[in-house]
C-alpha cells in the first residue's frame, strides 16, 4: 500500500502536472498555471492540470494561483485610468457649458 509522501521524494513523472483531458505535460502548461492546455485547448481553470500523485491522493498540493494575470491587471488599470480621464473631461466640458450659458444669460 502506498503512503502519503513529500513531493520531493516521488519520481518526477508522478509529480509532473498534466492536462487531465489529453495528458500533455509540457512546459506550456506552466505546471498547471496556464489558462488553457497548449495541446487540446482544455480549460484548465475548470479542469485543473493534476499529477498522477495528486490524482492518487499521494500528495496534496495547493492549486495553482488563481485570479487575473498581471497582463490583464495592467490592461484593467489602463482602462480604469482612461475611463477616469474621460469622466473628468466630460465633467469639465459640462462645467464650461454651464459657465458659458450663465455668462450668455447675464450678457443678454
Ligand atoms: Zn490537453
Amino acid at each position: 500500500m502506498k503512503t502519503a509522501g513529500q513531493p520531493g521524494t516521488l519520481p518526477q513523472h508522478l509529480v509532473q502536472r498534466r492536462c487531465v483531458e489529453c495528458g500533455y505535460d509540457g512546459a506550456l502548461l506552466r505546471d498547471g498555471a496556464a489558462a488553457r492546455c497548449a495541446r487540446c485547448g482544455c480549460d484548465l481553470r475548470r479542469r485543473p492540470a493534476r499529477s498522477y500523485a495528486e490524482m492518487e491522493g499521494m500528495v496534496v498540493r495547493a492549486p495553482p494561483r488563481r485570479g487575473p494575470s498581471p497582463e490583464k491587471l495592467s490592461h484593467d488599470l489602463q482602462r480604469q485610468r482612461l475611463q477616469r480621464w474621460l469622466a473628468f473631461g466630460l465633467l469639465a466640458m459640462g462645467l464650461l457649458l454651464v459657465v458659458f450659458l450663465a455668462v450668455a444669460a447675464i450678457a443678454m
